[in-house]
């Protein structure tokens, strides 16, 4: 096989979030967050080929948008204008991880994006330059930069590197609804919410390997608003809960739910049985990290 200088490939990982806390609505319609963030074994896979001019995108998922508004892109264009690249670019996207699903998806894509054509047109970035710009694009690209198990603060740029989260197994199920982050953050009312999780207490747990000390804290102030829109994400966490999941949770605003096993048998069973009863198209038996 002949090795092509002008040709990489990424890997562009999913997150959940163990924890999610909204502190306020920052006047710039913004919101400061306290969430805990998990890298989560699904991934897409970018192909980065060196061209002469421009940025083409071709991606084996009919469903996006592969021009400017596609988070690839923008990051492409950031980093050619920033730094006055004048070559171009071909990027084939396999996507795999679920589209508007609370996982990340689009800004893991930019962040491998910056990550990828640092090294394709030899630029020498150190990663927290690349998170500075990532932030211009979406406030959880520096994360998916930096990746692992993470505090994310601020809007979700100000990020702690924590120690991998205790072992365990994933079943990650997204039900076939489409939920915009920007309707879930719009109808939370910041003022009423009476219960938000415990952040800090789930950071310890993490620090100390205590993988129930992480399930009992799991938490995510958005979950009122989407799963209140639709119940279908209520009866995923219980049917999850009831095949023996150790703890269950929403990711993201919604609306792929997680739920956290302690062995591959039971997180399939769940599988099987969420398939069964059509409550998720996409389903996940994974683990956290990479
Ligand atoms: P987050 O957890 O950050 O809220 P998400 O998982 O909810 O993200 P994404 O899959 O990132 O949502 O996509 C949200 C929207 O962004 C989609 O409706 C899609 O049209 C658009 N988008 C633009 N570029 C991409 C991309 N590369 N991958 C996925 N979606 C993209």
């Amino acid at each position: 096989m002949s090795h092509d200088t002008n040709t990489l490939t990424r890997k562009a990982y999913a997150k959940i979030n163990l924890g999610l806390d909204v502190v306020r609505r920052l006047e710039n319609g913004y919101h400061e967050v306290r969430m805990i963030m998990q890298t989560v074994g699904i991934y897409d896979v970018l192909t980065f080929r060196a061209a002469a001019s421009g940025i083409h995108i071709t991606a084996d998922n009919g469903e996006l948008p592969l021009g400017e508004d596609n988070l690839i892109h923008k990051a492409a264009r950031l980093l050619k204008e920033e730094y006055n690249v004048r070559e171009g670019v071909e990027i084939r996207l396999e996507k795999h991880i679920p589209i508007a699903a609370g996982m990340a998806g689009g800004s893991s894509d930019a962040a491998a994006t910056l990550l990828g054509l640092n090294d394709l047109f030899s630029l020498g970035l150190p990663k927290e330059r690349l998170r500075e710009l990532g932030v211009r694009i979406g406030a959880d690209v520096p994360y998916c930069i930096l990746g692992g198990t993470a505090l994310a603060e601020g809007i979700g740029e100000r990020l702690t590197p924590l120690p991998p989260a205790p072992p365990c197994v994933l079943l990650i199920a997204k039900p076939d609804i489409q939920v915009s982050t920007r309707y879930v953050y719009e109808h939370l009312d910041t003022a009423g919410v009476w219960r938000h999780p415990d952040i800090d207490g789930m950071r310890l747990a993490i620090e100390n390997g205590d993988l129930s000390g992480v399930t009992a804290r799991l938490g995510n102030v958005l979950e009122t608003v989407t799963a209140c829109r639709y119940p279908v994400i209520g009866r995923i966490r219980e049917e999850m809960l009831a095949c023996g999941a150790l703890g269950s949770l929403m990711s993201g605003s919604g609306p792929t739910v997680f739920g956290i096993y302690s062995g591959e048998e039971q997180a399939w069973q769940a599988l099987e049985r969420l398939k069964g009863q059509g409550l998720a198209k996409e389903l996940f038996v994974t683990k956290m990290g990479v």
